[in-house]
């Protein structure tokens, strides 16, 4: 543990350079991973429906469910490149948000068919493709991806091309992917009454954190790149996405943001001192260290942009029984004074220091010293209420808040020290 704990500290110091952030970037990125966790048994079920189809030389339909960013597009095109697939079936994979109308679909097969049409009219395509269908031919995979799009007045469409399947001799597998659970049954109730036209339905649940996680890690790791994404950092990106949609896609954007956070971070010169927790000496650090795993993504980066995407960081605070620390409370409701009542509203860590500690020594609460506020602005700064601007010169670093008055009372849960800290003007 303690070497992997080292060596990913190494890692991040020694590797951190402009083309690490892209390997990242490009690992979040990529539309055809390696391996897809989380839908091994999605990804067995449709290899055993065209298996079976295909030994069988049987025609058959699937309707594929489920929310964006569940892997649906990612799972079929992982399945046919499978050589078995590849060679066995005439494959026709067409997405169906690029019809410019829901007829101009049969054009579209019998291009990809090769047929011969004296006319790319609706009829005369559909026509063509029927033939073909009762025509000596191979089995043929025919994958309609948002097949929703085809529908249209009375469904004929959506109706003609599920009924494909059950022509004799057609040869036709036919998989249509949506995002609606019931589609065949909503839309087409026909279908539903005739036995030999029901298809087969699989459904992609929205991912949990956990699969969540392991999607981003396996990505990472695959680029040899998983020191650069600590994993309560992903954990805390996985565990909001998964509350809100489940949409791996959401994840993957909003993890090459946080990556590009990290780098103008690393391309700064970083906030320097960390606090030594372990003494509790107060005493001014006269050479800062500089903090070893700065090129890796931290935590604050991943909530300041689910706070951007999401609004503020407040349910982060609530939702927890975890409480404020004293002094955070302190710094929190010394900010909230100096921009109530002080004069000038340019707050720098300097002056929020000065006014922190007259405050604690009329409170008698013992203030940190310089350094160590630094590092508990940072750490409010992670919940997101308030930002730290201009890294060079850290005591004119400014202050700002970023949520209102209302916001911050609700989560120091503290009405009275806030009140307190509010009323005394003599402290500023
Ligand atoms: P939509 O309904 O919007 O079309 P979808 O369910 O088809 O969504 P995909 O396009 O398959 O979603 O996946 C979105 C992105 O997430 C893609 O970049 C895909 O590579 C990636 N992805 C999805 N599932 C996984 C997974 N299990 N492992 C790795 N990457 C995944
Ligand atoms: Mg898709």
């Amino acid at each position: 543990m303690q070497i992997l704990y080292a060596h990913n500290i190494l890692f991040c110091m020694t590797f951190s350079s402009g083309s690490t952030y892209q390997q990242v970037r490009q690992a979040l990125q990529s539309n055809s991973p390696t391996s897809l966790p989380g839908r091994e048994e999605h990804l067995s079920r449709i290899h055993a429906f065209l298996h079976d189809h295909l030994i069988a030389g049987s025609s058959g339909t699937l309707y594929i469910s489920g929310p964006p960013g569940t892997g649906k597009t990612a799972c079929l095109s992982k399945i046919m490149e499978l050589p078995e697939f590849k060679s066995g079936y005439k494959i026709v994979n067409v997405n169906c948000t690029s019809m410019k109308s829901s007829g101009s679909i049969y054009a579209r097969i019998a291009q990809e068919l090769a047929l011969k049409v004296s006319k790319q009219t609706e009829k005369i395509c559909l026509a063509s493709i029927e033939r073909y269908l009762a025509s000596n031919h191979k089995m043929i995979l025919l994958v309609l991806d948002e097949i929703d799009q085809l529908d249209s007045r009375k469904q004929s469409v959506l109706y003609t091309v599920f009924e494909w399947p059950s022509a004799p001799n057609s040869k036709l597998v036919l998989i249509g992917i949506a995002n609606a659970l019931d589609l065949t049954d909503r839309i087409l109730p026909r279908l539903q009454a005739r036995l030999d036209l029901r298809p087969e339905l699989l459904h992609f649940a929205p991912y949990t954190k956990l699969e969540i996680v392991s999607i981003l890690t396996e990505r990472l790791k695959q680029s040899g790149v998983s020191a650069m994404f600590p994993s309560v950092a992903l954990e805390l990106l996985s565990g909001k996405i998964a509350s809100t949609c489940g949409d791996v896609r959401r994840a993957l954007d909003i993890g090459r943001r946080v990556i590009e956070l990290a780098e103008v971070r690393n391309q700064t010169v970083p906030l320097q001192p960390t606090v030594d927790h372990a003494s509790n000496t107060s005493s001014p650090r006269k050479s800062p260290r500089k903090n070893p795993d700065a090129g890796c993504v931290a935590l604050k980066e991943v909530m300041a942009v689910l706070n951007s995407v999401y609004g503020t960081s407040q349910s982060f605070v609530t939702d927890s029984d975890e409480s404020f620390p004293l002094q955070q409370k302190v710094l929190v409701s010394t900010l909230l004074l100096i921009l109530k009542k002080g004069h000038n509203k340019d707050v720098t860590v300097g002056k929020l220091h000065e006014v922190y500690c007259r405050i604690c020594k009329k409170k008698n609460i013992l203030s940190v010293d310089q350094a160590e506020f630094i590092s508990l602005c940072q750490l409010v700064e992670t919940r997101g209420i308030l930002k730290v601007q201009g890294r060079k010169e850290t005591r004119l670093s400014r202050v700002c808040l970023q949520w209102d008055e209302e916001e911050v009372c609700a989560a120091l849960k503290d009405k009275q020290l806030l009140a307190s800290i509010l009323n005394d003007t003599s402290c500023l």
